[in-house]
Order: C-alpha cells, then sequence, then structure tokens
C-alpha cells in the first residue's frame, strides 16, 4: 500500500483499477550493420502499411459517425504514406547513416516538419502537423506501442498521467473514467474544471505517479483531501467504501433545496447558475439541482474535443447553442465566445508559445481571426430567437476589444438579414472581468456593456503573478488574497454605479467561506459546476448578509488572507453547524 498526496480538483471518492496513460515514445539510437538495414527498411515497410490501414479505418469510422468533411482531412495522412519524397529520405538516411529505423524515421519526420512550418503556406503548415502524427504513428507501429485512446475506453478505469491535455479530458468517455490523476496541474486548469463539471473525482499535482502507479494497479482516489492510496489494505479499502456511501446520501439530501429560492436570511437574494462545458453531458444535472440559469458555458469545449477535426461549422454552433436555450426555457442563458489559448490548444489552429496565459488567447484570437469570430458570432445570433440569450467576451483587457466586437456583430447582424435568418435585436453584450486591466477601467466598461461576470480562476493568476494550472506556485493562489478582494469589490462597486449586475464565475465560488466573503463584498450572482449549486444554496440559505459584510469588510483591510480565512472558520463554526 503506498500513499501519495496532491491537490484536490474535483472532489468524490472512487475506487477502481488504474490506466496509466502514457503519449510519450522513446526511441533508442543504436548503429546497424549492412544486413541489418535491409532487415529494418523491410519493417518500415510493413509499418507504413499498418498504419495507412488503420488510417483508412479511422477515416470511415469519422465518415460514418460524423460526416464526409470531418473523415477528408485523413486524406491527406493516407496519401501521405505513400508519398516517395518521404519514403526515400527514409531510405537514403538509414543506408548512409547505418543507425535503427526508428531512430532514422525520428530524424526525418523533424527535419520535414520543421521545413513544413517555415514555409509561408497554411497548406504546408498544415502538412507540418501531419507529417509527426504520422512519424509517432509508425514509430508506434514498429515499438509495438499502443497507441491509446480515452474515448474508446472498454472497462472502467482510474487514469493516471503526467498530464491531460484539455482535449484529452473533453474526449474522454466519461461512463468508463471512474476517476483521474495528474502529475501536473492546479485546481483551476481546465481539465480540473471539467472534472468538476462532470463529478468526476480528481487528485492533480502529485510528483512522478504516472511512474509509481502501474496499469492495474487498485486505486483509491480521495478527490476531496487530495490523496491516492494505491493497492490499499482491507482496512483502507472498508473506510473508503463507507465513505462513498455517506457522501452519495448528503448529495441526495441536498435535493430537498433545489426549488427552494436563494435568499440569505436577512432577505438578500442571490443568484444562482451553473457553470457548463458539455451540455450533452451536463443539462440534466442543471435542471436537477435547480440552477436559475447557465452563468457560464465555456464554448470552446465545443472547439476542444478530439474527435472532431474540423472547426464546428456555423450549422454544427447553432445547433448546440440551440439545444441549451431550448432546454433551459425562458431561464437565462450565457454563452461566452471561445476562449482558445492559454491550456485550451488545437493543433493548426492556436500557436505554440512560451507564455501562454499572456499570450494570443480568448477575445485577442477572436479579433485577430474574424473568419473564425464571424461563423460563431452569427451561430449565436441565429440561435437568440429560441431562448434567453446573452453573449459574453472573455479576457478583455482594452475598451477597444469591446468595441470592436460590437462593430463585428452589427456586420454580422447585416450579413443574417441580407441571408434571410431570424435574430433577437437586443441580446444583452456583457463581459469577463478576469484581468487587472478590466477591473482597473470597469468604470469605463460598465458603460458599454449591459453586465460583468468575474472571472476569478484568471483574475487571481494574473494579480498574483501565478500560472494557474502550476503545482510549485499553487501556495501562492490565494482567492483570498486582499489584492484580489479589493479588485472584485471595485469591480462590483464600479458596475453597480452603472446599474448593471455583476456575478462570479470562477472556481473559488464552489468554496462556501469563498462564497460568503463574495456574498459579503456585494455580488448578484455566483456561477458554479451545477454539481455543487445546492451545497452552496445550503449555506446561503443559513447565513445574514450582514455578517457576510462585516466579513468581508474586515478582509479588505487586512494584509494577507490568513486573518480572513480564520475569522470566516470561527464564523462557520458557530454559525453553520451542520457543516460540523
Ligand atoms: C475564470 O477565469 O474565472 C473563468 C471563469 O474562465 P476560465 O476558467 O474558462 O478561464
Ligand atoms: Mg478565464
Amino acid at each position: 500500500m503506498e500513499i501519495l498526496e496532491g491537490i484536490s480538483a474535483s472532489h468524490g471518492i472512487a475506487i477502481g483499477e488504474a490506466l496509466v496513460y502514457n503519449q510519450e515514445i522513446s526511441i533508442k539510437k543504436y548503429s546497424i550493420n549492412d544486413l541489418q538495414v535491409e532487415l529494418e527498411i523491410d519493417r518500415f515497410y510493413k509499418a507504413l502499411v499498418k498504419v495507412k490501414e488503420d488510417y483508412i479505418v479511422l477515416r470511415n469510422k469519422l465518415v460514418s459517425e460524423m460526416s464526409e468533411d470531418e473523415g477528408k482531412f485523413l486524406d491527406a495522412h493516407i496519401l501521405m504514406t505513400e508519398d516517395a519524397t518521404f519514403i526515400n529520405q527514409v531510405l537514403d538516411y538509414i543506408r548512409e547513416s547505418k543507425k535503427n529505423i526508428e531512430w532514422v524515421i525520428y530524424q526525418v519526420v523533424e527535419n520535414l516538419s520543421k521545413k513544413f512550418s517555415e514555409l509561408d503556406d497554411e497548406y504546408f503548415q498544415d502538412r507540418a502537423t501531419d507529417i509527426l502524427d504520422i512519424g509517432r504513428k509508425i514509430m508506434r507501429v514498429l515499438l509495438s506501442q499502443k497507441s491509446m485512446s480515452l474515448s474508446d475506453l472498454n472497462s472502467d478505469v482510474v487514469i493516471i498521467s503526467a498530464d491531460l491535455t484539455v482535449s484529452d479530458t473533453a474526449s474522454m468517455n466519461k461512463n468508463r473514467v471512474l476517476a483521474f490523476v495528474t502529475e501536473i496541474g492546479g485546481k483551476t486548469s481546465h481539465s480540473a474544471i471539467l472534472a468538476r463539471s462532470l463529478g468526476i473525482p480528481s487528485v492533480v499535482g502529485i510528483k512522478d505517479v504516472s511512474h509509481i502507479a502501474n496499469t492495474g494497479d487498485l486505486i483509491i482516489v480521495d478527490g476531496n483531501s487530495g490523496k491516492i492510496i494505491i493497492n490499499p489494505d482491507d482496512e483502507k479499502l472498508e473506510y473508503y467504501t463507507n465513505l462513498r456511501k455517506k457522501l452519495e446520501k448528503r448529495e441526495n439530501e441536498f435535493l430537498q433545496f433545489k426549488d427552494i429560492s436563494s435568499k440569505t436570511l436577512d432577505n438578500r437574494s442571490i443568484v444562482l447558475k451553473a457553470n457548463m462545458e458539455i451540455p450533452e453531458q451536463e443539462i440534466e444535472n442543471v435542471i436537477k439541482f435547480g440552477a436559475e440559469g447557465i452563468g457560464l458555458y465555456r464554448s470552446e469545449f465545443l472547439y476542444l474535443s478530439k474527435k472532431r477535426r474540423l472547426l464546428p461549422s456555423e450549422e454544427q454552433q447553432f445547433n448546440a447553442y440551440k439545444f441549451i436555450l431550448e432546454k433551459m426555457g425562458d431561464k437565462p442563458v450565457t454563452i461566452r465566445t471561445l476562449d482558445l489559448g492559454g491550456d485550451k490548444l488545437i493543433e493548426g489552429v492556436t500557436k505554440q508559445e512560451s507564455n501562454p496565459y499572456l499570450g494570443w488567447r480568448a477575445i485577442r484570437f477572436c479579433l485577430d481571426r474574424p473568419d473564425i469570430f464571424k461563423i460563431q458570432l452569427r451561430a449565436l445570433l441565429r440561435a437568440s430567437v429560441y431562448g434567453n440569450l446573452s453573449i459574453m467576451l472573455p479576457m478583455i483587457t482594452t475598451l477597444e476589444e469591446v468595441t470592436k466586437t460590437k462593430r463585428i456583430i452589427t456586420e454580422v447582424k447585416r450579413g443574417l438579414k441580407r441571408d434571410g435568418f431570424k435574430y433577437k435585436d437586443n441580446i444583452p453584450l456583457g463581459i469577463m472581468i478576469e484581468t487587472p486591466s478590466a477591473v482597473m477601467i470597469s468604470d469605463i466598461l460598465a458603460k458599454k456593456c449591459n453586465f460583468f461576470s468575474i472571472g476569478t480562476n484568471d483574475l487571481i493568476q494574473y494579480t498574483m503573478a501565478c500560472d494557474r494550472g502550476n503545482q510549485n506556485v499553487g501556495n501562492l493562489y490565494q482567492p483570498l488574497h486582499p489584492a484580489v478582494l479589493r479588485l472584485i469589490k471595485k469591480t462590483i462597486d464600479n458596475a453597480h454605479k452603472e446599474n448593471i449586475k455583476v456575478g462570479v464565475c470562477g472556481e473559488m465560488v464552489s468554496e462556501i467561506q469563498n462564497a460568503i466573503v463574495l456574498i459579503g463584498l456585494g455580488v448578484d450572482e455566483l456561477s458554479l459546476s451545477s454539481i455543487g449549486l445546492l451545497e452552496i444554496k445550503k449555506a446561503i440559505l443559513n447565513i445574514k448578509y450582514s455578517d457576510a459584510k462585516k466579513i468581508a469588510e474586515e478582509a479588505l483591510r487586512r494584509s494577507s488572507k490568513e486573518g480572513t480565512e480564520k475569522k470566516i472558520n470561527l464564523w462557520m463554526k458557530k454559525n453553520l453547524k451542520y457543516l460540523y
């Protein structure tokens, strides 16, 4: 039995078999003789045939499950497995260098990919990624290493991995993944956020876990305290089996609050909405847990699925937005426009940057790629007639980003009118306040939009200069730091001066102690994963706004978060006895 500690990323207990998910390929280099050269070439040809067959199978699957277009991109891959330039380069290189075939392919592929990516032509830049993919596949065949796909799991597993990209998480088969554990990541990295939304327990930031655990080990994931137990003894197994049952019972008890309106003891209403990433899998919970609306739909998840190789078309997006709006009836639905970049990357669309969170992200990307942005806006406007839609812009740092977007929306409306489509004319337009610069000009921004939603996940990282996904600086990621709270307060005051509503949709909302401070600071709305909604509602029903206000006012005056945490914990012990 081995116990390893990490960061709690998503609550819940899971017990199951480990699957170590490792996408890395390690290539050795060694010399071979003339006879072996010909044998290695023979292996290369056989591997090429196998890779080509695999691509054809995958292409046909995509065409039958999605569309002709979704499968089409693989035609270039298939052709490249027969490409004479590529094959001849491999043959020349192995004959000249007399090194093993895996190493030769690695060299040729890297070289070709670099050449393609340097050409100032989108076609060849796409081929640069294709050739890398083909190279990896050939090397895997040669090394008899299977490429794992988290979407095709056929038994229930606990995924253990060095890292999981957002695309990995978005495409995994949620019915099969009991929990996941990674070496890298923080509470607010998007894989962790997704895990919470889907109710998958998760622990991140466990050093070397992908080397310590083995596929087939029995693992307990304790997402509440942020630890895992590898091959537990009988006593631990029994303890966690019981704990899991107890937690499930508590969740069911919360359901009694579903239809009670969310008000403090002294009658202040706090609107409770849900955050959502994958509507097909989450919308039932949003309704079940009584959300008053969708406070944040992270629309980029529509673009991030690994199953889909093309960006979603206008029609696909229109159907996806219409689905949410219809399901929610007349309840408000805030759809945030594309927030790609940071840890949400798409090969061939976003760029590899050395400082991605400070780079080509969200609204910056959209304004530089109006071709992509306009398709989303057209789809949103067309869907608007099916419900109560608001549009929200992410990562605003300047007023110009808002005014430019408004101009684009006007242009898009003109196009829709010309094409004979209906849309609502008065869709509220709001912005995320998640950069210190947006806070500092929130008095000006409040005059130009209809609502604010404070994105504390980013606001904390940009205020504390601390990467939200980096476990090494996790101790600096402090929601209750007075610097963060003062920025939130300033935003709320500036919004209220202009009579616009202000919500918070960052992950800090789901911790009761943080929610109390936010309510005390004066927010109108809280938006969080639907799974945590009723726990927060129960707390709201048991607090007084006047108490929360006092706690928040003191927190604003303090020099650090420690005093605030102590004070709230004491207050909660006295006033929220049911928690203890
Ligand atoms: C935030 O930054 O708080 C937020 C809600 O947006 P995201 O987590 O998607 O960056
Ligand atoms: Mg954000």
